[in-house]
This record gives structure tokens, C-alpha cells and sequence, in this order.
């Protein structure tokens, strides 16, 4: 049986097909210039939903002379005038969320209820969002000396590029969008090889009410098209989010030409357990944090636990209990809670790390939830989600980032021991503690070592909360007024002599 048939209706189906091979550049769906094209895989089945364009240089270029072609009356319109075009996109967008988020389903299996629809949703609450910020585009005035008029402005940067990956394609896409744009920058965007048709889709549906040029979007891979992006003498910013290997080649292209580029790059988040938490809460929070849902494909993923000793055998049994109670299935299917894996790649990837931490001695894998039995979905990248315990914190699952459903569950005794190996890791993008005792929850929010700390909950990245990471997990801040001001925006001191 074919893709065809699955439960569901064949409208992102159709949709796939009718976008099939296309770039939009200058307002216009166009194939790539060499005419090449590469497959994209519902990962739920094998089968082959369409193709996308192999974007290059040749696009590269045209898409920076249509950006920038169409940047400079961009920049003269009103910042309210901007925002209000974005906030009539997001408008726009909660009328095809559903057509987009069962298209993004489509291509990544990830689940329509839990995930793949609310990600389409916040593609629109994300513009909104930033377009009402555009009347905070304002400078300051500086009493620097009584004959002189100094004030500072903001002006846009002019052409940017971003390159997302494809774990979160449009909520990620739209982060870095909707700042640029309302701060008055033309935009590329470069989709993720695995992810290009939703993200199309989604610029598609933008370009019915921005000027062209304004905002363009390629498909293609890495080295091929990304890399070409950041290089470009057009290009004067670039922002990206993806793996920490790419995310420092990107740095050094970027570096010849003194370019700034923010970075959202891996974690390895932990959470910290404390004898007095409230259990259930915490196994939420673990469930939620771990983003099973997503098959743990998630930079924020709690893939590192730290439960107090005499709470770590309940914590196990309970956790285990919650994620056996959820079903693995189609993705489009209203029913499943947990899609696919996104790639034979990443699946191959993901089995490799849960071999090795079976053949560690004094570990234990605790496999959760039943794989699908549909034959139709015989070869679908479904992953059990695995609970380690017994692996120490210097375990290789417990240092790289796995980006599957795999989490390691440390027993511990000290609270300063939690605290010692949650921060002893390469990366600080998120961490949670769970405690009643407002002394241990303040003074861990202080003694953490990630950017973006929450206590007794684990809510994912809102507009409004800055996001960003330390140590190897990024440079910069996303998601809040400062990412707006700070990374798409030059500022200008400006001093008048009114002697
Ligand atoms: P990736 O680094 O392989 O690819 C990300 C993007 O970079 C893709 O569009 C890819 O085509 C492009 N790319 C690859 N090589 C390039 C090159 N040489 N020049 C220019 N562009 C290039 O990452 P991925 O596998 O798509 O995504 C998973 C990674 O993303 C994980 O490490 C995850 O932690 C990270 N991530 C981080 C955040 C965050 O906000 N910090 C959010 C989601 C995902």
C-alpha cells in the first residue's frame, strides 16, 4: 500500500506534489537554475511525497539581487507599517495552519496534535508578535554635552540569511523572519534538506502580501546552498539554528567577512530532581522535557535527569508508566502522540547510541511504548523511547547530544553534586530544577549554567522569553524584543554641534 492510502485525507499530499521542485525567489515559485532536484521521504512510510529544488549559487545570487533590490523601499515604509503587514501574514497563516501543519506532519512525522499543529500555529502567534514591536525600533537620546544633539537610531542591516534546520522548521524559521523583517531587512531563507515544503509553503502564503523580493526562500543542502548564503557580499547578517559542527563553519565563513551571525546550536539540558519536589508534577515536566513527542528531536530536550536517590526507583516506574500510555503511530493520524525518527540517517544514528549504552556494563534500558503494528507503516523510522539508568555522568549518552527519545536518569544524594554534573557539560542551552524549597530553587536559577533556567515547570520557547544558549550551545538571543534590537538592527550615534 502506498503513502496514498494512509488514514488520512490526500490533501497534504496534493499540496507536496503541487510544490514540488520550486524555490520562491523575487516573489516568484521558480526550480532551481541547474533544473536539479532532491527527494523528499515521509518518514513514516519510505515513500517518496516530492521532490524539492537543489538551490546553489546561481539561486543564491538571484535571490540576494531580489532581496536586495527590494530592501531599500522595505526599510523606508513605516516600522508600524511593517508590523502591520506581519501581523495581517500571521492573519493570513491561521487560515492554512491546519493545511500546513498536516503538511509538516507529512514531511517530518512529527504527530498533528501534539506537535505538528501547534508549531503551525505559532508560526502566526511569532509574527504577530514582533509586528507589534515595531514602534520599539527607537533610539535614545544622549545628554552628552549641552551644545550637542546626540541620539542614537536603529537602522536595518539589509540583507539576511537564515538557515534552519528541521527539527522545528517553521516555528524556528519564524523566529528569525519576523524580527528581521519588521526591523526592515529583506530576507533568504535556506530550509533544511529534510524540511522544505511546510516552510515553503509558509513563505508562499507571506509573499501573497509582501512586496517581492522582500522575503525568499531556497532548498538545497549544506555546502551546496547554505554556505553560499552565508559567503555572499550581499549577505550582511546570518542567523542560524542547527548542530554545533555547522554552527562553527558558519562562524568561520562568516568571520572572512566580519559578518555578525547568531547561533542556536545543541544542548544537553539537565534536570534536577530534589527529594522534596512533587513527584507527578516532575514526571510531567520529564515527559514534556524530554519531548517524547517529537521523538526527543529537540535542542532543549531534558536528555540528562538528576533524581534524588530516594525518589529515582518511583521516578522510573511512573515515568516509564507514562510514556508506555503513549501511542506510536501514523503521524497524520489524530490518534498517536509519537511520530517518527526524520531520517534513516538520524534513526541509524539514534540505534547506534542506544547499543552502546545496552553494552555498558551496569546500565539498564528501560524501553517504553509499543511500536506501531500497521503494516503500512512497516517502514517507518519508529523509535521505542528509552530510559537509561545506571550510566554514569560521563558516559558518552550522558555528554553528546542524541537527538532522539533517550534520556539518562542519574540517581543522586547532594544537592551540590546534581548541580556539579548538571553544569559539567559542553553545552547550556536549557535546565529545570524541581523543589518546593525556595532556597535550593533560587539558588540553583543563580548557579546553573544555561540560558533559559526554569523551576517546578517546563514550558517550550514562547515569543516574549529570550532564548539563547551558553557555552557551545549558541551565540546570541531569539524569541524576544532584545533579539529584534540587538541582531537585526545596526545602531547609530549620531551628534549635531547646535553651537
Ligand atoms: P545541521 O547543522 O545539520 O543543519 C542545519 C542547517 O544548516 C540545514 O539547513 C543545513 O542544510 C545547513 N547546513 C549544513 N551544513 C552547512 C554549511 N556547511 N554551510 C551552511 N549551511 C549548512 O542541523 P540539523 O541536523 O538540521 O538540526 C539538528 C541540530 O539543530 C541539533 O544539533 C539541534 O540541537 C540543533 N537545534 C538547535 C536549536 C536551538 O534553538 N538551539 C533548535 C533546534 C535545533
Amino acid at each position: 500500500m502506498t503513502d496514498q492510502n494512509l488514514v488520512l485525507n490526500t490533501t497534504p499530499h496534493a499540496l507536496a506534489r503541487e510544490l514540488s521542485g520550486l524555490l520562491l525567489i523575487g516573489g516568484e515559485l521558480r526550480p532551481a537554475a541547474t533544473g536539479k532536484t532532491f527527494d523528499v521521504v515521509n518518514p513514516a512510510t519510505g515513500d517518496v511525497i516530492a521532490t524539492a529544488a537543489d538551490g546553489g549559487e546561481r539561486d543564491v545570487d538571484a535571490a540576494v539581487r531580489a532581496a536586495v533590490a527590494a530592501q531599500g523601499a522595505w526599510a523606508r515604509l513605516s516600522a508600524r507599517e511593517r508590523g502591520r503587514l506581519l501581523v495581517e501574514c500571521g492573519r493570513r497563516l491561521v487560515g492554512h495552519a491546519e493545511e500546513i501543519g498536516r503538511l509538516l506532519a507529512l514531511e517530518t512525522g512529527k504527530a498533528i496534535r501534539t506537535e505538528s499543529r501547534v508549531e503551525a500555529s505559532l508560526v502566526a502567534d511569532t509574527l504577530t508578535f514582533y509586528g507589534g514591536l515595531a514602534s520599539e525600533l527607537k533610539g535614545e537620546t544622549v545628554p552628552f554635552h549641552p551644545k550637542m544633539l546626540t541620539f542614537t537610531q536603529r537602522e536595518p542591516i539589509g540583507v539576511v540569511g537564515a538557515i534552519i534546520p528541521w527539527n522545528v522548521p517553521l516555528y524556528l524559521m519564524a523566529l528569525k523572519i519576523a524580527p528581521a523583517l519588521v526591523a526592515g531587512n529583506a530576507v533568504i531563507v535556506k530550509s533544511a534538506e529534510e524540511a522544505p515544503l511546510a516552510a515553503l509553503r509558509v513563505i508562499q502564503v507571506m509573499n501573497q502580501l509582501l512586496p517581492a523580493g522582500v522575503l525568499n526562500i531556497l532548498s538545497g543542502d549544506g555546502p551546496g546552498c547554505g554556505a553560499p548564503l552565508v559567503t555572499h557580499p550581499g549577505v550582511g547578517k546570518v542567523t542560524f539554528t542547527g548542530s554545533v559542527e555547522t554552527g562553527k563553519i558558519i562562524s568561520h565563513l562568516a568571520a572572512d567577512k566580519l559578518i555578525p551571525v547568531t547561533l542556536e546550536l545543541g544542548g544537553k539540558s539537565p534536570m534536577i530532581v530534589m527529594g522534596d519536589a512533587d513527584l507527578d508534577k516532575a514526571i510531567d515536566g520529564a515527559v514534556a522535557g524530554m519531548r517524547f513527542t517529537r521523538q526527543g528531536q529537540s535542542c532543549t530536550a531534558s536528555s540528562r535527569i538528576f533524581v534524588h536517590e530516594s525518589l529515582h526507583d518511583a521516578f522510573i516506574d511512573k515515568l516509564k508508566a507514562k510514556v508506555d500510555a503513549m501511542t506510536m503511530g501514523d503521524p497524520l493520524d489524530e490518534a498517536t502522540d509519537i511520530g517518527t525518527i526524520i531520517s534513516p540517517q538520524q534513526f541509524d544514528r539514534v540505534q547506534s547510541y542506544i547499543a552502546l549504552g545496552e553494552a555498558t556494563a551496569g546500565a539498564v534500558a528501560h524501553r517504553c511504548s509499543a511500536l506501531p503494528t500497521d503494516e503500512r507503516l512497516a517502514r517507518g523510522l519508529f523509535v521505542q523511547p528509552v530510559l537509561f539508568t545506571g550510566l554514569a555522568n560521563d558516559h558518552r549518552l550522558a555528554r553528546e547530544e542524541i537527538f532522539g527519545p533517550v534520556t539518562c536518569v542519574i540517581a543522586f544524594r547532594d544537592y551540590e553534586d546534581a548541580l556539579a554534573m548538571a553544569n559539567d557539560s559542553d553545552f547550556g542551552l536549557a535546565a529545570t530544577i524541581w523543589t518546593r524549597d525556595l532556597r535550593t530553587a533560587l539558588d540553583a536559577t543563580r548557579r546553573l549554567q544555561a540560558g533559559f533556567v526554569q523551576v517546578n515547570q517546563n514550558l517550550v520557547v514562547q515569543p516574549g522569553l529570550s532564548y539563547g544558549g551558553f557555552k557551545q550551545s549558541g551565540l546570541g538571543k531569539e524569541a524576544s524584543l532584545e533579539a529584534m534590537l540587538d541582531h537585526f538592527t545596526n545602531k547609530k550615534t549620531v551628534i549635531i554641534n547646535m553651537d
